[in-house]
């Protein structure tokens, strides 16, 4: 593999990078369940639909609110709903009573997202980023997980793909509603979706049914790009010691960003040419694979332990061409993080793993969080040695695949699996 482009990859995915949406936290709420309905028109930029969302709340208030971006509700519907309004991106409920039960209910909302969705009308063409109250209301709480369905209503002749499995594709005039559900709990960033008139072309993994999607690709290069997702799957199904827990992954050419999803992940479609012209180059594929668990399904409890999420997704993906092209790729991926994580110290830019507030991080922020991350990762495996290392890894990702988790989490499970103490290198390197 060349390192030059190696670092053209990393160079993308620095400034693509997936995360830095402003928390506001709402741990008074579990939501249980989303129920979208929407209708998206690519060409105006448009979306317009309504959510219903099932949730228990305990609270000493009768008000509840949602995040919702700058999208425009034009309805509030509930059993218990009196009254409404927006304030700072917000939807605030108040019902009749104090907040002590399960609630239903149904919003109703249009707008004009200008992010969280991206639109390509000349190719018809639009997907999700990262932001998702910009395109449903929703708790962004990190630690809120719920199931979705997703009902997605769009011209005839495009292909939909969201979270979790394609349960019914019906026809109504010249439109298909495509309905997807994910039956698991995840937290709100992890929700998403691509449309396109997209070539499809498929391939059976482990049980698995692996979807490739470009609207200007052959099923022969799609062949070609994604001809090693099978064996990173079963990489990582090893390293983590749990199987990949949904029937389908599907991988989507498109627009100019990457970005994993439950179930699927986005990536640039001119990543595409890069891999047609060098078949090693495939660090964001496994980089995003990678995130199905560290990211998705083992997710941060906060923003400030992000580089649980990127520090492993990179880290994972220099792991895999360990497996698949020997150490010495290995190596090379490894130096070119800590060059990246080397230029921030020069520049006195060094900061500890954790953050303090993780609000308005800057584009070296990031780059700690991902390359840092990802040497400190290496690092951990040098002083711990192969054997302890990657069984602390297998026992971390059991015990939490699922689950919320903090960098102490992480820490005690790798003390645990290996009987070492590991503070001093915490304190050293993380915190
Ligand atoms: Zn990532």
């Amino acid at each position: 593999m060349k390192l030059l482009s190696l670092f053209t990859v990393l160079f993308w995915l620095i400034s693509n990078s997936e995360t830095g949406q402003k928390l506001t936290e709402n741990t008074q709420l579990d939501v249980l369940n989303y129920h979208i309905q929407l209708k998206p028109d690519i060409k105006k930029k448009f979306i317009e639909g309504n959510i219903v969302i099932n949730f228990l709340a305990d609270s000493n208030s009768s008000e509840v609110f949602f995040s919702c971006g700058n999208l425009e509700i034009t309805e509030v519907k509930g059993d218990y709903v009196k009254s409404y309004f927006q304030r700072d991106r917000k939807l605030i409920i108040t019902l009749n009573e104090k907040i002590k039960s399960a609630y239903e209910i149904q919003i109703f909302y249009k707008g004009y997202p200008s992010k969280g969705v991206e639109f390509f009308s000349d190719t018809q063409q639009m997907h999700t980023v990262f932001f998702t109250s910009q395109w449903m209301v929703c708790n962004n709480a990190l630690t809120d997980r719920a199931k979705i369905k997703l009902d997605l209503t769009i011209p005839e002749g495009l292909i939909c793909v969201a979270n979790g499995e394609l349960i019914n594709k019906e026809k109504a005039d010249d439109l298909t509603i495509y309905s997807w559900v994910q039956e698991y709990e995840t937290p709100t960033y992890t929700y998403g979706f691509a449309i396109g008139p997209f070539n499809e072309f498929q391939e059976k993994g482990n049980g698995i049914l692996l979807n490739y999607y470009s609207h200007n690709h052959s099923d022969k290069e799609l062949d070609i790009i994604f001809d090693y997702t099978n064996d990173m799957l079963k990489f990582f199904e090893e390293k983590s010691g749990v199987t990949y827990s949904q029937k389908t992954y599907s991988q989507i050419l498109i627009g100019n960003h990457y970005q994993e999803m439950s179930g699927f992940a986005i990536l640039k479609n001119s990543y595409a040419e890069l891999v047609l012209k060098d078949s090693t180059e495939t660090n964001l594929i496994s980089h995003e694979l990678a995130h199905q668990w560290w990211g998705n399904m083992i997710t941060c409890e906060s923003w400030n332990h992000i580089w649980l999420n990127e520090g492993f997704a990179t880290f994972m993906s220099a792991a895999y061409n360990e497996h698949r092209f020997g150490k010495e790729v290995y190596q090379a991926n490894i130096k070119s993080y800590y060059n990246v994580y080397q230029q921030i110290k020069i520049k006195d830019g060094d900061r500890p793993l954790v953050f303090n507030s993780w609000n308005n991080p800057t584009k070296d922020d990031r780059n700690i969080a991902y390359f840092k991350g990802a040497y400190v990762m290496h690092m951990l495996r040098l002083k711990l040695g192969n054997k302890k290392f990657w069984a602390g890894i297998k026992y971390y990702s059991q015990q939490y695949y699922g689950k919320s988790v903090s960098t102490g989490n992480f820490q005690q499970c790798m003390e645990k699996s290996s009987e070492m103490a590991l503070k001093a290198f915490f304190d050293e390197w993380i915190y």
